[in-house]
Order: structure tokens, then C-alpha cells, then sequence
């Protein structure tokens, strides 16, 4: 699962050391203008842990990408990470949330007030479908395809940015989704919609199958319009590392919830009189019971896909 990340940080196979572990304390550099500190919130649905991610340097400023659960001690973690060229912290740009799930947003409040300059947070806010808890409104709106620029300071003017992050908009895992994109590295920030190591909740109504099956369509475009070969997500290891790489990680994603969906289809065609509770362990059989209360929300996402039930009826459902 971490050969993606082992042909970002060693392209040619004799780096000396690499840790795979997951580093709460310490920011991992995985290229030269990208760092990863991971939350220390590990658990059934975070995996690892949440990736913050630094983009940037010292001389451009930091995109901080998804600061976590409201954690006072990573918070300050990343704070220092983002240095100065005096070596001083808070060097931040921006703060990006992909999206407004508790362990993805509520952190950037706290990482704002802790910067001297008040960075802004930018995300899209979420949709009225949101749960209580995921309720997240950014100071600035993010456009689809908005370029976020870091400029060298002092050489603003005309001065070709050396990081440049594209918002792409992929509602499916939540509506107010974001991936951005990594123009010059040939990178993609993938949030929660591409995961390494574990699939992502499809949990209605903000979720919806529809959408997240588009937007994989949408980001397997991206990377082959921007020669993508590695996707960093949220939870996980680097994917990818060539375009075929990580084109194939989207496309088996896919597959699989084609293929999951059809497994659904059978099971609800063989006992046509069952319920939700029925089918669940039917079309789950190959995971975990414990799995099953949050299968649950994305065999409901495929059966309103499937139009076996009503979109309403997800939402009334819900708990
Ligand atoms: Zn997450």
C-alpha cells in the first residue's frame, strides 16, 4: 500500500531512509514543497489519522490542506512547521478544507488565530444536507477550477507562481468536496474521496452515489490532462506513482462500487419483499459485522443510485 509513497519520496529506489510510519510529532517531507503531518486522531473511520498537508516554502508561504480535528497540540505542530526563513512559525498563506467533516475542519479556526495575519479559510461551505456537525462556513468560497497561488515574496510582480493548487469540486462523500490539484508536481490532494487502505462512507443525504461516481470520472480526466502520477489522501499512504498508477487506483474504485452495486441489485431482486436490515448482511457478507452500521449508510446511497428508494426516504432514515 505504500509503493506510491515510496517512488514519490526515493524516485530513484536509493534514498537512504524513509520512515512508513505514521508521524504525529514530526512533519514528513514527501517532496521538496509538500509536507505531511498526520492528526493524532486514529481510529475506525480515520484510519491512521487525518493528513494535514503543507504545500509550499519558506519563501512562498504555506497552503495549509485540511488542519484536522480542533487538536491544540497538532495545531501548533503545524504552526511550527510552516517556518519562516527566520525559522519562526505561522508562515501560512492559506487554509484549504477539503471538506467540513469533524476531522477535517474544525481545526482551522484554531490554526487561523494562531497565525499573527489572520490567514483566510477557504473551502466550500456545506450544504443544507449537512449534518449538525459538519456544519463549516469558509471565509472565502472556493470556485471550481480556481487556481490558488503561492508567489515568491518580493517577486510578485510577474513572477510565475512555483505552487499553484486547482480546486476541483467533487460532491459524492460530502457535497461541499474539494480535491485540488498540485499543477507543477503532478499531484492531487484527493481528501476524503480517495482513501489508501480503506473505502469511503457514502452516507446520505449530504453523500450521494451519483456524484461520487461522476467525480471519480472527473478526477480520472484531471489526471490525464495534468499527467497526474500520485494521489495524496486524507487517510493513508501516497497512491500512484505514474499515470497509469494512479489512473488505475480511480478506476478500480470505481469498479468496485459497480460491482458492489451490482451485488446489491441481486440480493434486493431475490428477496423483493425484504428491508434494508435484510439486504445489509446479504450484500455485505464479505466484511465485518462491526462494519456494517456504516455499510449501512452507502447501501442506502446505492439503493437511491439504484432508484430502489426514494432520496427522501435516505434522508427520513437518517439517524
Ligand atoms: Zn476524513
Amino acid at each position: 500500500m505504500a509503493f506510491g509513497e515510496m517512488a514519490l519520496v526515493c524516485p530513484t529506489g536509493d534514498e537512504p531512509h524513509h520512515a512508513l510510519d505514521w508521524q504525529t510529532e514530526q512533519p514528513v517531507r514527501l517532496l521538496r514543497n509538500v509536507m505531511r503531518l498526520t492528526a493524532p486522531n486514529p481510529g475506525f473511520m480515520t484510519g491512521p489519522g487525518t493528513n494535514s498537508y503543507l504545500v509550499g516554502d519558506a519563501g512562498t508561504g504555506f497552503i495549509a490542506i485540511d488542519p484536522g480535528p480542533a487538536d491544540a497540540d497538532h495545531i501548533e505542530r503545524l504552526w511550527h512547521a510552516a517556518m519562516h526563513p527566520d525559522g519562526s512559525g505561522g508562515n501560512i498563506a492559506m487554509i484549504v478544507c477539503t471538506h467540513s467533516h469533524a476531522d477535517h475542519s474544525p481545526g482551522a479556526a484554531p490554526l487561523q488565530a494562531l497565525c499573527a495575519h489572520a490567514p483566510p479559510i477557504l473551502g466550500l461551505p456545506s450544504a443544507p444536507t449537512a449534518r449538525a456537525a459538519s456544519a463549516f462556513t469558509p471565509n472565502n468560497s472556493l470556485q471550481n477550477n480556481e487556481l490558488l497561488r503561492l508567489i515568491p515574496r518580493g517577486l510578485e510582480v510577474g513572477f510565475t507562481s512555483s505552487h499553484t493548487l486547482q480546486v476541483i469540486h467533487t460532491p459524492g462523500h460530502a457535497a461541499n468536496h474539494i480535491c485540488l490539484l498540485l499543477l507543477e508536481d503532478g499531484l492531487l490532494f484527493s481528501g476524503d474521496h480517495i482513501l489508501n487502505g480503506s473505502t469511503t462512507v457514502i452516507d446520505p443525504p449530504d453523500g450521494h452515489m451519483g456524484d461520487y461516481l461522476q467525480s471519480l470520472d472527473t478526477l480520472l480526466a484531471a489526471c490525464h490532462t495534468h499527467d497526474v502520477q500520485f494521489i495524496l489522501p486524507a487517510h493513508g499512504h501516497v497512491l500512484g506513482g505514474s499515470l497509469a498508477t494512479a489512473g488505475g487506483a480511480i478506476s478500480h474504485l470505481k469498479a468496485h462500487r459497480l460491482k458492489r452495486e451490482a451485488k446489491i441489485a441481486a440480493v434486493v431482486a431475490a428477496h423483493p419483499q425484504g428491508t434494508v436490515e435484510d439486504w445489509l448482511p446479504l450484500a455485505y457478507d464479505d466484511v465485518a459485522p462491526r462494519v456494517w452500521p456504516v455499510a449501512k449508510r452507502s447501501l442506502l446511497a446505492h439503493l437511491e443510485h439504484l432508484e430502489l428508494i426514494q432520496g427522501q426516504h435516505t434522508k427520513a432514515s437518517a439517524p
